[in-house]
């Protein structure tokens, strides 16, 4: 039996270099679990049926000596980012049987160490949401308490990690969705600094948001991960080089700022700002000076964000015209055919965004939204770098509340959006940010995790792995 509930990258790599067991056990083992769990929390749209096939060649690395540290470790892929050769639907209808044409350049570089895929993971269609209940394929559920949501949009690759369904999962995050369900789910999950890893293969959702990031139980494990995906491509002009960015640092330890005034503007749930204090408490024991620091425009993020996710969706959803991709209805002109494939395609919050992403870049609007939002984009960016000139993290908690129940938000948009507010800057200003397990909240009588999200300068995924395994002890 292998314990897979305390079960990291290193160990699995160790076990299987020194023949405790086979990558095909491992994988075999992930399987089973997925198979007694996966009916009821639905993490998976699909399990690979070649698995086993993958951990076999795996295996052959571990015996010819070419074995890389991820050979043979189990991933699970959030259903937007493309694997040659298999289906890649974003969750949606209108995609249902595309097939991916090329790897995503984060999966090539898997490949090449030889990871082993099993299977692609349920997320809300076209990463649109917060909670994996906008998706085409049903809801999935939260491993912690099934009555709630494993966050989103990375939802399934959340849970599929909290459910030991898989060591570790990609996912990507526009607004938050590889931290927010990192943070219900009890895992570790990054978003790299806008340009470190790159959008070659990720479906576009806000091509200046996007992000593909790690999930895994572990802190060491996500830094893994993100080293050996992220790097320059010359398939994706955004990518940044090691050399980009050279961050310094105001202390010879990290100094870690806290924006008081904005965590006090109301809203966020009692438990959340006590289990946020007791981390500022934890981390001053371990030595860190903590500052008072102000970002004035912070609270402004969240309209801005969504004007800029709406405007950008509109146009990226544009390609899925019912002829190219997916799925597609016969009218009695090319005009009805676009209107009924798109019509039915696409889910309401698609809709709703391609609607709002319309209207925002209508000529008579554009300067009014659309323009004024890129311009606040600026400021909230410059009140990041200026706090940065005197600390190296911004902490805050990743979300404003646990993990609610599923259907609980679900008529009411705007509150699924203000789930965010915490995680929109980091994409609004491409810093690379994690969120970390901070500990529990007790919510009728079950145990729901809470995370705690650290922010640093563009570039400096270094100090957050640091201060993150400080603060975890690993
Ligand atoms: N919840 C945010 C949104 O709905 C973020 C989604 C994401 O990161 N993909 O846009």
């Amino acid at each position: 039996m292998i314990d897979l509930s305390t079960l990291t990258i290193k160990k699995a790599h160790e076990d299987m270099k020194s023949g405790k067991y086979s990558a095909v056990e491992l994988t075999q083992a992930y399987l089973d679990e997925t198979k007694k769990k996966n009916p009821d929390i639905n993490a998976y749209l699909e399990v690979f049926t070649d698995a086993i096939e993958q951990a076999k060649e795996a295996d052959k690395r571990f015996k010819d000596g070419t074995a890389a540290t991820l050979t043979g470790i189990p991933f699970a892929i959030k259903d937007n980012i493309l694997i040659n050769g298999r289906i890649a639907s974003s969750a949606s209808k209108i995609l249902e049987n595309y097939h991916a044409t090329y790897d995503a350049t984060a999966i090539s570089k898997l490949k090449k160490e030889g990871a082993v895929f099993l299977g692609r993971t349920n997320m809300d269609e076209f990463a649109l949401g917060g909670s994996t209940e906008k998706s085409a394929y049903g809801v999935t559920k939260n491993p912690h308490d099934t009555n709630r949501v494993p966050g989103g949009t990375s939802g399934g690759s959340a849970a599929a990690v909290a459910g030991m369904m898989s060591l570790v999962a990609l996912g990507s995050d526009t607004g938050g969705s590889v931290r927010q369900p990192a943070a219900f789910c009890g895992v570790v999950g990054l978003k790299p600094t806008y340009g470190a890893v790159s959008r070659f293969g990720l479906m576009a959702a806000t091509s200046s948001f996007d992000q593909i990031g790690p999930i895994a139980k572990t802190v060491t494990e996500a830094e893994i991960i993100f080293n050996a995906i992220k790097g320059q491509d010359i398939k994706d002009s955004t990518t940044i080089s090691e050399t980009t960015y050279s961050p310094k640092s105001v202390g010879k330890k990290p100094v870690i700022g806290v924006p008081r005034v904005f965590l006090n503007q109301g809203g966020i749930s009692k438990d959340i700002l006590k289990n946020f204090d007791e981390s500022v408490e934890k981390l001053k024991k371990l030595g860190y000076e903590i500052k008072d620091i102000e970002l004035p425009n912070a609270a402004r993020a969240l309209p801005v964000y969504y004007i800029i996710n709406f405007a950008e969706v509109s146009s990226n959803l544009s390609r899925f015209d019912g002829m190219r991709f997916g799925l597609h209805k016969s009218g009695k002109d090319g005009i009805e055919d676009y209107f009924l494939s798109r019509g039915t395609g696409f889910g309401k919050e698609a809709r709703r965004r391609i609607l709002l992403g319309t209207y925002v870049l209508s000529s008579g609007y554009y300067d009014a939204y659309y323009n004024r939002a890129n311009a606040a984009r600026r400021i909230i960016t410059q009140d990041f770098l200026k706090a940065f000139e005197n600390v190296d993290i911004i902490l805050t908690p990743t979300t404003p509340t646990p993990a609610f129940k599923i259907g609980e938000k679900l008529s009411d948009p705007v509150s699924m959006y203000l789930e965010d507010i915490f995680t929109v800057t980091a994409n609004l200003t491409g810093l690379p940010a994690m969120s970390v397990p901070s500990g529990f909240s007790e919510v009728e009588g079950k145990k729901l995790p809470l995370g705690l999200q650290m922010t640093a300068r563009h570039g400096d995924e270094k100090t957050l792995f640091g201060v993150g395994k400080e603060f975890l002890g690993e």
